[in-house]
């Protein structure tokens, strides 16, 4: 038995699943997680002692590798001077001053302690500034576990084909409308279904949580024309997508303005962190100053905020950063592509910068539907020969491989040359 079977036997009678997050089984796979002992660049290490190139960044956060000197030294600076204070602190000063300076759709910002958070409390902030409750949000689309976004299936529960969740009651999803991913006309008839009812569309830009599926050409413009037609606020859900496709996100990306945006992941470097911004009138609306209530105890945490600053800092010093992830991501994305040409696989590939999914199916993938045609049995028995060839990919086909600064050429073409031998 190896110790990562051994923890998880411990864990399993502790932990739901023996995981915090249903993301990290190897349900679909039928095998113990790999428990995790350190990460430094493009390497994590299991507690076995095995050496895997990572491409689960922790699910984005990573983006300039694991382990960055700089971040893991502002964090240990800031934790000479306490962990928490639950006060006000010049930090959260400067991490609201950096965005807001730089990303031209955010006047005000709130940090929060998760994506869940933040699109839970901007979905309240948009309902507040427009007095109304319906809320579109698109099928496949994950925008955390609250009550009234579990009402389609995001990446989690897609895997484990449970179309909803227990214990959601059914008022908390009334008002929750599902529309489909690059269907406008979707969207078109929602708003005349409940013309005058609809607070706000949210929406993935990339979305990224059933397998990376881009935006087809004017989806994201033709959101921002329907929302304005309807006095609908428009948020772009950029958890993933912030301080990835380009420091100011997709927004930035595809040149589309949100009235709000919510941030996780890469915000806090690896620290619990999320927040939502956006238009002042809008945020205004949050108390203290508003009547939308929303808080949180260790909200701008000082270490995570220390963390996070440090990260968006050095992101915006190197803009270079993020012409060389998309040649990363030409070069990892490009290569599979050929891979599956030369093997005469048809199988589609869908990817976007540093994010990318190879998708076990024909069918070209562009909403959830689509999505769900893939050969989730065809896609456990590549995860698994990859885990065996020292590469560490998302145990589910409904999730994206995160390239990070710290994946060199030589480390993505031995991860080419790994996929090569597996389709041959
Ligand atoms: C991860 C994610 C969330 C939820 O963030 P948590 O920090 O896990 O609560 C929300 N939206 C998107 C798009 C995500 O990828």
């Amino acid at each position: 038995m190896t110790k990562s079977e051994a923890l998880f036997e411990r864990a399993v009678k502790r932990i739901p699943g023996g995981v915090n997050s249903p993301v990290r089984a190897y349900g679909a796979i039928g095998e113990a997680p790999r428990f995790i002992d350190r990460a430094d660049g493009c390497y994590i290490y299991d507690v076995d002692g095995n050496q895997y190139i990572d491409y689960i960044d922790s699910w984005g956060p990573m983006i300039l590798g694991h382990n960055f000197p700089e971040i893991r030294e502002s964090v240990v600076k800031a934790c000479e001077k306490g962990l928490s204070f639950g006060c006000a602190t010049e930090i959260e000063v400067e991490m609201a001053e950096f965005i807001c300076e730089r990303i031209p759709h955010v006047d005000m910002i709130r940090m929060v302690n998760s994506g869940t958070e933040a699109v839970m409390s901007a979905i309240r902030a948009a309902r507040g500034y427009t007095g109304k409750n319906k809320i579109i949000k698109f099928m496949g689309c994950y925008h955390g576990h609250s009550d009234a976004m579990l009402v389609s299936a995001g990446s989690g529960v897609m895997t484990s084909g449970v179309p909803d969740s227990a214990g959601v009651p059914k008022g908390c999803t009334e008002d929750t409308m599902l529309a489909v991913y690059n269907d406008l006309d979707s969207v078109k008839m929602l708003m005349e279904q409940a013309k005058g009812q609809v607070a706000a569309v949210i929406v993935e830009p990339v979305g990224a949580n059933m397998g990376v599926v881009p935006p087809k050409n004017g989806f994201l413009e033709g959101l921002r024309l329907l929302c304005d037609e309807n006095d609908a606020l428009l948020i772009f859900d950029e958890v993933i997508t912030g301080f990835r496709l380009a420091f100011g996100g997709a927004a930035e990306y595809f040149g589309v303005k949100p009235d709000l945006v919510t941030y996780g992941k890469i915000i806090g470097a690896g620290m619990p962190v999320g927040a939502y911004g956006g238009r002042l009138d809008i945020m205004e609306m949050v108390a203290p100053v508003g009547k939308v209530y929303q808080a949180g105890t260790l909200s701008g945490n000082p270490i995570a905020m220390a963390a996070g600053l440090t990260q968006l800092k050095y992101l915006y010093a190197h803009p270079e950063i993020y012409t060389s992830l998309e040649k990363k991501g030409s070069r990892l994305y490009g290569g599979m592509e050929e891979i599956l040409k030369e093997n005469g696989l048809h199988y589609h590939l869908n990817h976007i910068s540093s994010l990318g999914s190879l998708f076990f199916t024909e069918e070209e993938v562009v909403d959830y539907a689509s999505a769900k045609t893939a050969d989730t049995k065809a896609f456990a028995e590549y995860f698994k020969a990859m885990l065996n060839a020292g590469i560490h990919m998302a145990p589910s086909q409904f999730e994206a491989m995160f390239l990070s600064m710290a994946h060199t050429d030589e480390v993505i073409d031995e991860t080419l040359e790994a996929i090569r031998k597996y389709f041959r």
